[in-house]
């Protein structure tokens, strides 16, 4: 019965929304009365619930003949992203590396019918995007988006750090649409692009040409979008931009490398609308996805690399996918011009890591907890129980633990003679979160790079 359900499933939906929620569920039970849908994870889950249910449920009933229950469930376990332990690489051949990232410039110009242009990468397709729980909402929102513009999520904003994959994802709405209708007009600019087509308009007194460019676009992608930061002029026109296309039903996509409301001198009137749909953030990736991008990068290019060579790479480059997609090439190009045999010690020359942490001094740590938490040292250092400050000393806890040599038992210390059990306590406690909250990682990442920063700044 499920195969007759999936079959019909997989017309009635599109090909990634397919791929992306229905083949990775598992149908637990189906009889006359129920049917149990078990999915990866809680996202899938509620994406599920709340986009394909009433699919799904007519699906049922038609294999069934009548109507059943249908529940979703969670696998117990982990994330299934990555269910490969061990990859396979195809055969080797010559590593392609002509063709070397990080920044692919293969441009594929696709003019639509009224002319606007849409350049779009001919890579940043969904195909080539690794689904991680760092982008997924992100990645199922662009997904929808293609699917059906301007209805659920407009605009559209996503937002994350950057080579985390916004242009990409971006790209990847525009090419998906197109695929699905090739008549769609689709306009992705920079926001530079953007303001200097505005200048240039004004220059030559062509303002209509320019509205009529923007205005007139079934999916605008503006990329960057932080930059029209303190840029009135800019600003102004692209309210009036956005007003039209969101009345009038039209698609909008906005990546920045921040939420609006941390956009200095972005006006108000403008923040409010960029938050009004959906933001998404993309989140830096964790091992796992690393792994898979890299191995996935890898698959392209036709490059055959040992699981300890990705793992390497993969830990040296934490949080962003044009480094870590870069590096690979280069220990790919070493080894080829070398000769050498590709392994971790072979390439490790090549691979400059970024400083990812900086050691720091304990003080250092406290007086960033101190500062972002608005809580006093004394606080950190006493026994007070107050959420505020207990958490406060967490997450202090977690960071000292990895931003120095210091043991348990000496973070205690720093914290006002705390037992090493307490400490090891929160360093769980915090880890956890930060695997199951994404509020928690960037706070934490933020933190980090305070920290960091203090410290570098100081030598
Ligand atoms: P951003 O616009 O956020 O700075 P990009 O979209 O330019 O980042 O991505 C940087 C590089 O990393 C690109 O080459 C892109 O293809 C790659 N990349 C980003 N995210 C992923 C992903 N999830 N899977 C595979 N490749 C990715
Ligand atoms: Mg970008």
């Amino acid at each position: 019965l499920w195969t007759q359900v999936l079959e019909r499933l997989q017309i009635q939906l599109s090909r990634p929304t397919f791929e992306t929620w229905i083949k990775t569920a598992v149908a637990e039970q189906l009889d006359d009365n129920c049917l149990v849908i078990r999915t990866p994870n809680p996202f899938a889950r509620n994406w599920l619930q709340k986009y394909y249910i009433k699919t799904i449920a007519e699906v049922v009933q038609e294999v069934v003949g009548h109507p059943i229950d249908i529940h979703i469930t969670i696998a117990q376990g982990d994330d299934a992203t990555t269910d490969n332990p061990d990859m396979f690489w195809p055969l080797p051949s010559q590593a392609n590396l002509s063709d070397a990232p990080p920044e692919p410039q293969a441009v594929a110009s696709t003019s639509s019918s009224n002319g606007a242009r849409s350049d779009l990468n001919s890579k940043y397709v969904f195909s080539r995007l690794v689904v991680g729980s760092n982008n997924r909402m992100a990645h199922a929102a662009s997904l929808a988006v293609a699917e059906s513009p301007g209805r659920e999520f407009n605009p559209l904003f996503l937002c994350g750090g950057v080579g985390l994959g916004k242009t990409h994802l971006m790209q990847a709405i525009g090419h998906y649409r197109l695929e699905i209708c090739s008549t769609s007009r689709i306009v992705y600019v920079s926001t530079e692009q953007f303001t200097n087509d505005l200048i240039t308009a004004i220059r030559k007194d062509s303002r209509q040409s320019f509205q009529e460019r923007y205005r007139a676009v079934d999916v605008l992608l503006v990329d960057d979008i932080q930059f029209i930061e303190g840029k009135e002029y800019t600003q102004e026109e692209f309210f009036h931009t956005f007003n039209t296309l969101h009345e009038t039903g039209k698609q909008v996509v906005l990546a920045s490398d921040r939420p609006p409301n941390q956009i200095p001198r972005l006006q108000e009137r403008l923040c409010s609308r960029f938050s009004m749909g959906l933001i998404a953030d993309i989140q830096p990736p964790d091992l796992e996805t690393r792994m898979a991008i890299l191995q996935k990068k890898a698959e392209y290019e036709n490059m055959r690399l040992p699981r300890e060579v990705i793992e390497y790479i993969a830990s040296s480059y934490t949080n962003n996918i044009r480094e870590l997609e870069g590096a690979l090439i280069r220990a790919v190009a070493y080894i080829s011009i070398s000769g050498l045999p590709m392994t971790v010690e072979n390439i490790s020359p090549v691979l400059n890591p970024p400083v990812e942490k900086v050691e720091a001094s304990p003080e250092a740590v406290i007086l960033a907890i101190a500062e972002t938490f608005d809580v006093s040292v004394d606080d950190l250092k006493g026994s007070s129980r107050r959420r505020e400050i207990s958490v406060a000393r967490q997450i202090g806890m977690y960071l000292m633990r990895h931003h120095t040599d210091l043991s348990l038992p000496k973070i205690g210390e720093e914290f006002g003679g705390k037992d090493h059990t307490t400490v090891m306590y929160s360093c769980d406690k915090i880890a956890q979160l930060k695997e199951n909250d994404p509020s928690m990682a960037q706070t934490l990442r933020q933190l980090g790079d305070r920290i960091n920063h203090a410290s570098q700044t100081r030598k």
